[in-house]
């Protein structure tokens, strides 16, 4: 139980500001808001990454591809729209394409965050995919305007700012996939005593 309790509170989180965020002058602004809801970043760096690379990130879940698709479809119609197809892998597939080109035409900056419900929360600030329909608030919702209709019209991936993991099992996926274990770094922040203890017994003189 004591163990369980420990490893909940150590959730990890893959995060990467995509180059759009980077070229936007978006890097201070986006860690600010994960690193001020409490979240430890425990890794960084900046890269160019393959279009190799990326594909291999976005195919880690095998349902991926279904899944985008069905995404895609169901946001179309819930507008009122006509998707661009009824096949959600055919969707996937275009979609992989514009992926690999936006993802490796300028550095991205790769980070790992860990703290308790490190995955929701960081979903919960990013917000949706779509930055025409993601909650206002959130950092896409705020520093964005594209939508499905004009990324798919021009035949090029939806300009979100930021990759951040779905789940916390797609999450050690991306970790491995981006990060050497050497890269990772073990340490203790000072507000982990506020967020977490139990006790607070060692605030008073
Ligand atoms: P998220 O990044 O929110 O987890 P997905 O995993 O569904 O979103 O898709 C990965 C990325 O692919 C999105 O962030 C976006 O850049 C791009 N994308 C998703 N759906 C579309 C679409 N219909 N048209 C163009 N690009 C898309
Ligand atoms: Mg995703």
């Amino acid at each position: 139980m004591i163990e369980e309790k420990r490893q909940f509170k150590k959730e990890r989180t893959f995060v990467m500001i995509k180059p759009d965020g980077i070229q936007r002058s978006l890097v201070g602004e986006i860690i600010k808001r994960y690193e001020r809801m409490g979240l430890k970043m425990i890794a960084m760096k900046m890269l160019v990454p393959t279009k190799e690379h990326i594909e291999q990130h976005y195919t880690l879940d095998s349902e991926w591809r279904r899944v985008t698709g069905e995404k895609t479809i169901k946001e179309y119609k819930d507008k009122g729209l006509q998707p661009p197809s009824e096949d959600p892998l055919e969707i996937t597939a275009t979609i992989l394409k514009g992926l690999k080109k936006y993802m490796a035409s300028g550095p991205v900056i790769a980070m790992i965050f860990e703290g308790a419900h490190a995955v929701q929360i960081v979903r919960k600030v990013t917000g949706g995919t779509e930055p025409l329909t993601s909650d206002v608030g959130t950092i896409r919702g705020d520093y964005v305007l594209d939508s499905y209709q004009l990324s798919d019209n021009d035949g090029r991936a939806v300009r979100n700012l930021i990759h951040a993991s779905g789940s916390p099992e797609e999450a050690e996926m991306e970790i491995k996939h981006w990060f050497k274990k050497e890269e990772i770094i073990n340490y203790r922040l000072v507000q982990e005593q506020i967020l977490y203890d139990v006790n607070l017994d060692g605030i008073l003189e």
